[in-house]
């Protein structure tokens, strides 16, 4: 087996191991052990507001199931992956908004740090390209 297959497998049983231990955020606050501001939700997946915004409309979309990031997808997520974004307009479009930005960050490198899958919706000011 490669290195590479071996790190990956090594990093999701440790990303399991830690949800498991210290309880995954958005895990709580989709079965509504932790309070949020929820926007939209339905049998798929739950639309809230992040709880530190960094533009006048920050919401973020999660799918029920836990996916720690997006290159732990697969094949069958498919249509869950289109929901998010679905909802991801959806939300932006509740809330006035006819441009918005939608953003996955995919692992530290990109500057994830809750490690379930989320569509980040921002919007309410003009946004900057490229992203810093
Ligand atoms: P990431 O950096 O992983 O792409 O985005 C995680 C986002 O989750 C951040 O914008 C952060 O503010 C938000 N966040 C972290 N913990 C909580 C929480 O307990 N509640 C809510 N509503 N948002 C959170
Ligand atoms: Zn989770």
């Amino acid at each position: 087996m490669s290195f590479g297959k071996v790190a990956r497998r090594l990093r999701r049983a440790c990303g399991k191991i830690m949800t498991t231990m210290t309880g995954c955020v958005f895990c709580r606050i989709v079965g509504r052990q932790q309070p949020a501001r929820v926007l939209y939700e339905d049998e798929f997946c739950v639309a809230f507001e992040d709880v530190n915004p960094r533009a006048p409309v920050h919401a973020l979309v999660v799918p029920r199931k836990h996916i720690a990031t997006l290159n732990d997808s697969r094949e069958t997520d498919d249509p869950l992956l289109g929901r998010l974004l679905r909802v991801a307009a959806r939300v932006a479009g509740d809330k006035g908004l006819s441009g918005f930005r939608t953003v996955i960050n995919t692992n530290a490198e990109a500057g994830q740090t809750v490690y379930h899958l989320h569509v980040h919706v921002l919007g309410g000011r003009t946004m900057r390209w490229p992203p810093g």
